[in-house]
């Protein structure tokens, strides 16, 4: 392990960053060959601070999570680069200092409640479980830790619950009471993985409410991973968006949304499901497929889809590059509500591309001529 240097500000506070991830780049081996999953992505979360990290599905979101928590199969992944846990390196731990970590350091909670839980084993003594490993409490304070928790994570009258297996359990109780294991070492970042998909609407909202609710009532910085925009409108304070296994734009959530530049952020904004329509169904999706991560293409990642494209995006990707304001970095030539962009658009509309509706017509890079 590498400690790095303590920053301590006047009143003793630490002022480090929670979570510094620098160069991140993680690749399976696969039959088809290396498929590169997380290419050079880096940031920081500051204490008490929620991220959430927006993106279709198989743009690299949980493996950067798995990544950063080091989580991921042994036998086909390299990962590279650095990740520093409140200034000690991750990367170089070893089985058993990861999983001194795992708990009271950094937690998790994914998306599916009963996979998430052991189907054998009372609630109580899930939640408690935890305790026990890390803390070494005796079974009668770890009860009632557990009973406190199942409480604040709303789970009406715990004392009569608490016995019980998840099958017992809804959906959204289950997914309560993972998070009150993920919460019971008092961890000091926690990563939520989707942790909503599986739930109906209703319980949704619910769920993330609690989160935001533990988030702000520990002081405790949480990274929020979600396919869809709109979960992290007003719960996160910034917001990285990934494609192809890379930050395409990271800003600061209400500048995201009000001044949002890269045209990937923009389709998985106008994707968001409208609130007078039932919400389950999607109004629009973005046309086309992610690229093949195997064979990706050279220039942007996402200029096949892209209603701005033209053809320098094919032949070169563009780096990340700052907005009017330095946390505010998005990854294209033709930004969105820019002349560039603007022109950009124009042009596709004149050569069809582009319908009068401004929706992409052709689901192709343009090309020369
Ligand atoms: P997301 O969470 O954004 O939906 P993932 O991070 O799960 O996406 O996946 C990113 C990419 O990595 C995808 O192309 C996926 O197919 C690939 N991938 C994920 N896990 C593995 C694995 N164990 N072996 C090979 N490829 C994987
Ligand atoms: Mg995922």
């Amino acid at each position: 392990m590498t400690a790095v240097e303590p920053v301590a500000a006047p009143d003793g506070r630490d002022e480090r960053p929670v979570l510094q991830v620098e160069n991140l780049r993680t690749e399976f081996a696969t039959p088809a060959g290396p498929l590169v999953a997380v290419d050079g992505v880096s940031f920081s979360l500051d204490r008490g601070k929620a991220l959430g990290i927006v993106g279709e599905s198989g743009s690299g979101k949980s493996v950067t999570a798995r990544s950063v928590m080091r989580l991921l199969p042994k036998s086909n992944v390299s990962s590279t680069g650095r990740v520093l846990l409140n200034g000690v390196d991750v990367m170089g731990m070893s089985d058993a200092e990861l999983r001194a970590i795992w708990g009271p350091e950094v937690s998790m909670v994914f998306q599916d409640p009963l996979g998430s839980l052991n189907p054998v084993m009372r609630i109580g003594q899930q939640v408690a479980e935890g305790l026990r490993v890390h803390h070494g409490v005796s079974k009668k304070e770890a009860r009632d830790t557990a009973l406190t928790l199942l409480r604040s994570v709303g789970i009406p009258s715990p004392e009569a619950r608490i016995d019980e297996y998840p099958h017992q359990l809804s959906g959204g109780m289950r997914q309560r009471v993972v998070i009150a294991i993920a919460l019971a070492c008092g961890p000091k970042l926690l990563i939520a993985d989707e942790p909503t998909t599986a739930l109906d609407v209703t319980v949704q909202a619910q769920i993330l409410d609690l989160l935001q609710d533990q988030q702000r009532d520990r002081f405790m910085p949480l990274i929020l991973i979600t396919h869809d925009l709109g979960v992290v409108a007003g719960r996160t304070d910034e917001v990285i968006v990934m494609y192809a296994g890379r930050i395409m734009e990271r800003a600061p959530t209400t500048v995201l949304f009000r001044d949002m530049r890269m045209p990937y952020t923009e389709a998985l904004f106008r994707s968001i499901p409208k609130i007078e329509y039932p919400s389950h169904t999607r109004l629009a999706i973005i046309p086309g497929r992610p690229p093949n991560m195997v064979d990706p293409p050279q220039g942007c990642k996402f200029a096949d889809r892209c209603r701005y494209a033209q053809e320098r995006c094919v032949e070169e990707e563009p780096e990340l590059t700052p907005a009017s304001r330095a946390d505010h970095v998005y990854r294209c030539f033709y930004p969105v509500g820019t002349p560039e962009g603007d022109e950009a658009l124009a042009r596709n509309r004149a050569s069809g591309r582009v319908d009068g509706d401004g929706e992409l017509v052709h689901l192709a890079a343009p090309s020369g001529g």
